[in-house]
């Protein structure tokens, strides 16, 4: 039977609005609605007075402004970041010259052969982050504290942000209410996905607030159905190489019968994506490293 994952949407966003979330939380959404950012970025203000501001979003100057003058009685402390696709870090640079605040985040070692760009918002190469922040780590400010969670998986860098006031996390582009996240190696890696998920597992957040999307109520069950929808992926993939098929060519669109033509080269990446994880796991075997043109076959 098909994993249904709990999908959650929201009717209607104002763009540049300062919206009430919670006693600690506000919430401003970018005009940057598309395929992979759903009604667009959800900047997050954390605190009152003196605040931080999570994934500050795309470099428009509507948004940078629009952030600016809903805050103008308030101080911006900090500035943090889950990850550096360019939807959530760009703007980053552009508002801590306005504010001067330190930037939060981790950089990313940059992969050349990435092909993030068609299927994803593309990498923020210009990151550089005041304050490198690893797992464990603890960001304070003015009556609000965040932990770091080293979240691996839809990039390598990402970060979510744990508000301990609330048990509360801010699940960045790893948990989203509206959609599976995507996964393109190689930055982008199915197995350390999967075990960033079990993390979450181990811990008693009460709610998670995604970049893209609203909130997440029940983040248990709604994480539990994430793992169990890539393992249902995974195991149609075993299906497919056992009745022959060895190319990704083959292979996606047998695995992916559901999906518009068009979208067969992202779902080519998220193939990919779970090929190499089952290579990892030495279950899978390709002629040499493995590539999106590559032959696979199960190991015997
Ligand atoms: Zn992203």
């Amino acid at each position: 039977m098909e994993v249904r994952i709990p999908f959650q949407f929201e009717d209607k966003v104002v763009y540049g609005e300062l919206g009430y979330v919670s006693p600690l939380i506000r919430r401003i959404v970018a005009p940057n609605p598309s395929l992979f950012t759903y009604k667009g970025t959800g900047t997050y203000i954390v605190g009152r007075g003196n605040v931080a501001v999570i994934d500050p979003g795309p470099n428009l100057g509507q948004h940078i402004s629009a952030i600016v003058d809903a805050l103008r009685d308030e101080v911006i402390s900090h500035i943090v970041v889950t990850h550096t696709h360019s939807d959530h870090s760009s703007a980053a640079n552009p508002l801590q010259q306005i504010c001067g605040a330190p930037i939060y985040g981790r950089s990313l070692k940059i992969i050349d052969d990435c092909d993030d760009q068609q299927f994803e918002e593309e990498f923020d190469r210009g990151f550089t982050p005041t304050v490198e922040v690893s797992d464990g780590d603890v960001v304070e400010g003015d009556g609000w504290t965040l932990e770091c969670v080293h979240t691996p998986g839809h990039m390598s860098n990402h970060i979510c942000y744990r508000l301990t006031e609330e048990r509360a996390l801010f699940s960045g582009d790893h948990v989203m209410g509206w959609s599976t996240t995507v996964i393109i190696p190689p930055d982008g890696s199915m197995k350390a996905y999967l075990e960033s998920l079990n993390k979450l597992l181990l811990a008693d957040d009460d709610i998670y607030y995604p970049t893209h999307g609203p909130a997440i109520s029940s983040p248990h069950r709604y994480v539990s159905a994430c793992i169990e929808h890539r393992y249902e992926r995974e195991r149609e993939v075993i299906r497919s190489l056992k009745t022959g098929n060895t190319t990704i060519q083959e292979l996606v669109t047998d695995v992916y019968q559901d999906i518009i033509q068009s979208l067969y080269p992202a779902a080519s990446r998220s193939l990919f994506a779970i090929l190499i994880k089952l290579w990892e796991e030495g279950r899978v075997l390709c002629k040499g490293e493995p590539n999106l043109f590559g032959e696979f076959r199960l190991r015997e």
